[in-house]
């Protein structure tokens, strides 16, 4: 690692980023070392990523094993583990199809499309809107940007995506009146991440299952975040009584890997025939691999469950700060009043070995490993307790 990592760094990258002057070179667990050889506890993992922790044994045997055989074919030719992931996945949803990308905002793009395909083929290219919520996040491509409806991300990239209506989240009367004749989707986080980790209102998701079922519009669930795990269940929507037409994933889903997928009702799926939609990487050997480890241990038994009760503990041990936590599983966000600043405190707690995030609202946002025990959570607590 050279010692200057900032001044190079800042020399050739684009500044897109706001990095923090540190550069982690290990992780063990949910541990990571910077190159000054200092231990991090990190309640972040990577943005709702590492779902197995850093380095994982399993994880890493896998990768390296298949590296050794092969890594890319293209999705010119059946691949044996992207088949294995898509079985997974269909088996443990209500989900019938899987289609595989790099990103979340692939995925959404990927959703975008489709919807849009599935109206056309119905006869119906007028049904091309999709009405999406203030305080959602959908990615940066320029689809997934437009469905994101937040004015700051905005700023500089017009004209946007044409289709695009925006409701107030949470707001039935609002999302009423974005309806019209041309609407084909609504799309939506179950519970906001980027926004501030902000749950969805039980009767306005009953609403959005209402006017779907009414005006006949899909309903996709941006699972980006949520899924895999995160939230106690699979798939966040499995906490409620809906089943989305579509849903998308990235994050968690190949544990540090990349890899994004979009999963549809098999009608909708049928819309995807041969040469209307591709990615090249999209689902490849390496990245079906690791997914693959990162599935069978989040299924194994009791691993949700944990999930849920160290989500609780989490809860409780921040209520006990004096903080007020909310979210689902180990997705879990504290709304901090204005004298507090949300990024101040993340950079103390950096400064004292711990990671966390923010999100929008001032809001602290803890996504750490799913592998996290509850005497590490403990240990977590206390560094932030000092940091306020
Ligand atoms: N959707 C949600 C809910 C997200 O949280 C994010 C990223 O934060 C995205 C989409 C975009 O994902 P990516 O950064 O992989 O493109």
């Amino acid at each position: 690692m050279a010692e200057n990592f900032i001044e190079e760094g800042n020399k050739y990258l684009i500044g897109n980023y706001a990095r923090y002057p540190v550069s982690f070179v290990k992780g063990e667990g949910v541990y990571l070392y910077d190159t000054q050889g200092k231990k991090y506890l990190d309640m972040l993992a990577g943005i709702a990523v590492n779902t197995l922790g850093h380095a994982d044994p399993d994880l890493a045997e896998a990768i390296c094993n298949q590296a050794q055989q092969v890594i890319h074919v293209s999705n010119l030719f059946y691949i044996q583990p992207q088949i294995d992931v898509a079985k997974i996945l269909v088996e443990n949803s209500c989900l019938d199809k899987v289609f595989f990308c790099n990103s979340g905002a692939e995925a959404n793009e990927t959703a975008i499309k489709l919807v849009r395909k599935y109206f056309y083929d119905k006869g119906r290219p007028d049904k091309y809107e999709i009405i999406t919520f203030t305080g959602g996040f959908h990615g940066r491509t320029i689809g997934s940007l437009t469905a994101t409806a937040q004015p700051k991300y905005h700023e500089g990239f017009k004209p946007l995506l044409q289709g695009i209506r925006y409701a107030s989240f949470n707001d039935i009367d609002s999302l009423k009146s974005a309806v019209t004749e041309n609407t084909a989707a609504i799309m939506f986080e179950l519970i906001q991440g980027e926004g501030g980790i902000n749950p969805i209102d039980k009767q306005f998701l009953q609403a959005i299952k209402e006017l779907a079922e009414k005006h006949k519009l899909l309903i996709v669930i941006d699972e980006v975040q949520t899924g895999i795990g995160r939230t106690g269940k699979l798939f966040a929507y499995q906490h409620y009584d809906i089943c989305p037409d579509i849903i998308t994933l990235a994050k968690g889903l190949g544990g540090g890997v990349p890899i994004g997928a979009v999963l549809a009702k098999e009608k909708i799926a049928a819309s995807f025939t041969p040469g209307t939609h591709g990615s090249t990487f999209g689902g490849n050997y390496l990245a079906t691999t690791a997914a693959k480890v990162v599935l069978n241990k989040v299924l194994q038994k009791g691993f949700l469950e944990e999930v849920i009760e160290k989500g609780e503990y989490l809860k409780e041990l921040l209520t006990d700060i004096g903080l007020n936590p909310r979210g689902k599983g180990l997705m879990i966000g504290c709304p901090l009043p204005p004298e507090k600043d949300a990024s101040q405190i993340a950079k103390n707690c950096l400064e004292n070995g711990l990671i966390i995030g923010t999100a929008g609202g001032n809001t602290l946002r803890f996504v750490p490993p799913l592998i996290i025990t509850k005497q590490q959570i403990e240990e977590g607590i206390k560094i932030l307790k000092d940091c306020l």
